[in-house]
């Protein structure tokens, strides 16, 4: 069986949270997209080699989740080799047999236009600065709040005002905002749309 849930938004909403959850209930394989570009933005050098050269090794650094990463990681995104490069992974990634969910910005859009089932997973700037601030020690750690919710500002002003693969919801996706859920609320409701979308096909 073929079949690819698409779950796109801007940093820090909610899509790997909901992504894993969704892949571990149907067992669908999944595919953190934004390791991709985190890899290539921490990797250094010509970002179009390190996209076409890159490692299952380069995507278990344990770097990848930090705040520069992310920064370096939008950066890198917006230049079209470097998608280019990282297309055919994903999109034979999205079609493999058995199900599949990615999570990033162009998966409904551009990597698999055909995907069965589209969420687009949002939630204001400050509530998702505040989840990545909290990820990142809170109080205890080492960035104040107001760093973290200017660091998502501006990733998402590049994600959305690159020219190629813009972060866009796709036309025939399902937005869910996760500001006022919880995130076993959020998950259950995003199960609850891919299991319709399956229900609705002959298996
Ligand atoms: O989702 P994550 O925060 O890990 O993504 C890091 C960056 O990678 C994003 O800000 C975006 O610029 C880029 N990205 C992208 N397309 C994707 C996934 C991530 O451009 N499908």
């Amino acid at each position: 069986m073929v079949f690819t849930v698409a779950i796109d938004g801007p940093a820090a909403a909610g899509k790997g949270t909901i992504s894993r959850a969704v892949a571990a209930h149907f067992g669908f394989a999944h595919l953190d997209t934004g390791a991709l570009y985190r890899a290539v933005g921490v990797k250094g050098g010509d970002p179009v080699e390190a996209a076409r050269n890159l490692s299952p090794g380069d995507l278990e650094r344990d770097d990848l989740r930090s705040l520069e990463a992310g920064q370096a990681a939008s950066r890198v995104a917006a230049l079209p080799g470097v998608r280019a490069a990282l297309l055919d992974f994903q999109r034979r990634f999205a079609r493999r047999a058995g199900g599949a969910v990615l999570d990033g910005r162009d998966i409904g859009t551009v990597i698999c236009p055909e995907a069965e089932a589209k969420i687009f997973v949002t939630a204001s700037a400050e509530v998702r600065a505040r989840r990545r601030w909290l990820e990142l020690g809170g109080a205890a750690g080492v960035r104040p709040l107001a760093d973290v919710l200017a660091e998502v500002e501006e990733r998402d002003a590049r994600d959305r005002n690159r020219a190629d693969a813009p972060l866009r919801p796709a036309a025939d996706a399902v937005t869910l905002d996760t500001g006022a859920l919880s995130a076993d609320e959020a998950i259950a409701r995003a199960i609850a749309l891919v299991a319709a979308r399956l229900g609705g096909r002959a298996r």
